[in-house]
């Protein structure tokens, strides 16, 4: 039997407005990164980007808001977004992505429609002083807890390569399972002129490790996902990186950065040979 590949596209529908200090990120404003930042995008277009990423196969779709976290104007629009998408869209899994959250605002989310949270640890407790000080990540931390105390799925990962050592990463990846997601996305760190972190410390080797020891790690029924930071180390190598263990992607463009055209990720997944899976397992 092939092996099944899941697609996940991504929709920044809040961009660049982010006051947080994060060092890997161009939507905060601190850096002035070249970027698109627009205010919220409109139901309409949300709900037309939906129909066109499940008609490239996305089995989820992702509505990401920048900054900090929720707040009550947020929660309402990502809430009315999803409950319009979910009317319109069939078979997608939606997954919210804003930030801190408590209970309460996932609670509502979970209830118009939204399937899956995704807040990153980002990296390790220790090292991540060092990549933000305007918040904790005892506080990412907590926000996962609280998408699994409301019975949302939990999407949780993390960016390697932002000068981190061998020992954050393991921890990471620690403390990754011990939130026992149901999916994972792995990014590597994609360098932008305007942030802090001027390079990437990761190769394609320890990119291959990473996959290889989470799918280890995590068990292998959950989705291992690899995003941002994927064209850069495995374009023309993917086989690597699902025969290392991941079993999904992201397809499109990311928050800011532009990705492959999801026409050439089909042709490639079919060239090696995948099936694009139709269905999330429970
Ligand atoms: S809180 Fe989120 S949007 Fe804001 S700078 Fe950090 S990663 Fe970027």
């Amino acid at each position: 039997m092939k092996k099944e590949i899941f697609l996940c596209a991504i929709n920044n529908i809040l961009s660049g407005t982010c006051l947080e200090d994060c060092k890997f990120c161009t939507q905060s404003v601190r850096y002035h990164a070249d970027i698109e930042r627009y205010n919220y995008k409109s139901i309409e277009t949300i709900v037309e980007e939906a129909k066109q990423a499940k008609s490239y196969g996305a089995l989820g779709y992702c509505l990401v808001t920048a900054g900090k976290g929720l707040d009550d104007k947020k929660v309402d629009f990502v809430a009315r977004a999803a409950k319009a998408i979910k009317a319109e869209v069939e078979n997608l899994n939606l997954i919210a992505c804003n930030g801190t959250a408590s209970s309460e605002q996932l609670r509502y989310l979970k209830e118009h429609g939204i399937d899956s949270y995704n807040h990153n640890l980002e990296t390790s407790e220790a090292y991540y002083p060092s990549i933000c000080t305007t918040h904790k990540w005892s506080e990412r931390y907590e926000t996962c807890q609280n998408a699994k105390s409301v019975g949302l799925q939990l999407c949780t990962g993390g960016i390697f390569g932002m000068g981190e050592s061998a020992e954050d990463r393991t921890s990471l990846l620690n403390s990754i399972a011990s939130l026992n997601p149901e999916s994972t996305p792995l990014n590597f760190y994609h360098p932008n002129i305007a942030l802090p972190i001027k390079s990437r410390n990761i190769s394609r080797d320890e990119a291959v490790e990473i996959v290889k020891r989470a799918r280890k790690l995590f068990g292998e029924e959950k989705l291992l996902m690899v995003a941002a930071g994927r064209e850069l180390l495995f374009d023309g190598c993917e086989e690597l990186m699902f025969d290392a263990g991941a079993n999904a992607m992201v397809i499109g463009n990311y928050l800011t950065t532009v990705g492959d055209a999801p026409q050439k990720d089909k042709k490639m997944l079919e060239q090696l040979g995948y099936e694009i899976a139709i269905s999330c397992h429970e």
